[in-house]
């Protein structure tokens, strides 16, 4: 599944100009495109592919009069023609089906909010920057909010009138490979069972079609053993029948499968946790123990094997020579805003989403408390 992100830009007073530069050039060449193929239809010349727009530009670029389109990123204008040639494409699949359709409209500069697409192979984000073809180094206003993936799709930067935004597709499947600054901050939790600083999830394996129809099996069968014993049951003696023998060896198997599916998960998550490769990972220190108690959850926590993950890691790392750091239990890695530091007293255990009274950052809690966990100082 694509997710995708949206931040504000910080641009300096020169790279706003490029922007606006950017923006101007991939309308002029959108405009320069939809004419181009107009006047190609109109003299009954066919149309030119997108894929063979790009020497007809070089051309343009070559021609004397536009050597400004050479000091824009030369793929934002690549998206330009892209999409006049779309523009051009739905315009004869209407006129195919016999539909009345107008000519794809020019872009007037008055109507056009600028936006531009940048080359999405060479954009890369930073926690707080994101590095833009021909523009350079920009700061973004929120902090570790796009995840650091190798690939983004559909990059576009857009001005609102008031401030320059970027937005970017991001596979959730990518998030596998990254870190924030060196560090993972992980949150385990009942919800899922871990969620990185990066964005990656790992479910609870548990809320699976797969266990739970086992589990139900297993739950129907115990209730059969229980009726049996009472049914062979002399006075105060329970009898154990062959047939009650047999059952409970089917129990003991389903058991045994539950177990390792869930060892199985359980080592999975940690594996590829470690072989993510950070200098550091920051993992709460669960009172387990505490949490134990709450008969409620302790039969949830046993289940996920959350001590066993945090065992696990705690070896892997070892062995791996990662730094594995225990936040201490009172670090408010849930309350606090990943974004601008403020701690939200009021969050409630059933809130899923940490909305920030400060900055309006909006995040999923869990995300948040791994950002938290992430940026943990040892020091503190
Ligand atoms: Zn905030």
């Amino acid at each position: 599944m694509i997710k995708s992100y949206k931040v504000r830009l910080e641009p300096t007073k020169e790279q706003i100009e490029l922007m606006f530069k950017t923006a101007g050039c991939t309308r002029f060449v959108y405009n320069w495109c939809l004419g181009f193929q107009k006047e190609r239809f109109e003299t009954g010349e066919k149309f030119v592919s997108a894929m063979g727009m790009s020497k007809y530009l070089t051309a343009l670029k070559k021609d004397g009069d536009h050597d400004w389109l050479k000091e824009v990123d030369s793929i934002a204008l690549v998206g330009a023609y892209t999409d006049a040639c779309t523009s051009f494409k739905n315009f004869f699949q209407g006129l195919k089906k016999g539909q009345k359709v107008g000519y794809p409209k020019f872009k007037a500069k008055k109507h056009t909010k600028p936006s531009f697409m940048p080359n999405y192979q060479s954009i890369k984000f930073n926690e707080n920057q994101v590095k833009l073809p021909k523009i350079g180094i920009v700061k973004l206003s929120r902090k570790n909010y796009i995840p650091i993936v190798k690939k983004y799709s559909n990059p576009r930067v857009t001005f609102d009138g008031l401030n320059w935004y970027i937005s970017v597709g991001v596979e959730e499947e990518d998030y596998v490979s990254l870190e924030l600054n060196g560090t993972i901050g992980i949150d385990l939790g009942l919800k899922d069972t871990a969620i990185l600083s990066t964005g990656k999830k790992y479910k609870n394996i548990n809320k699976t079609a797969h266990v739970k129809r086992i589990e139900k099996r297993l739950k129907k069968l115990q209730r059969q053993v229980s009726r049996k014993y009472e049914s062979n049951r002399q006075g105060k003696i329970y009898n154990k029948t062959n047939n009650i023998e047999k059952i409970n060896k089917k129990i003991n198997k389903l058991h045994k499968r539950l177990a390792n599916i869930r060892n199985n998960y359980n080592h999975n998550i940690t594996a590829d946790i470690v072989n993510m490769n950070p200098a550091k990972i920051v993992i709460e220190d669960l009172n387990i123990k505490g949490m134990m108690k709450n008969k409620h959850l302790s039969d949830a926590i046993g289940k996920q094997g959350l001590y066993e993950i945090t065992r696990q890691l705690d070896y892997k790392c070892k062995y791996k020579g990662i730094e594995l750091v225990k936040a201490d239990r009172w670090y408010p890695s849930s309350k606090t805003c990943s974004n601008c530091g403020h701690i939200n007293k009021d969050l409630k255990l059933s809130d899923r989403t940490y909305i920030c009274p400060e900055c309006g950052t909006v995040i999923d809690r869990d995300l948040n408390a791994a950002i938290n966990l992430a940026n943990y100082k040892t020091e503190q």
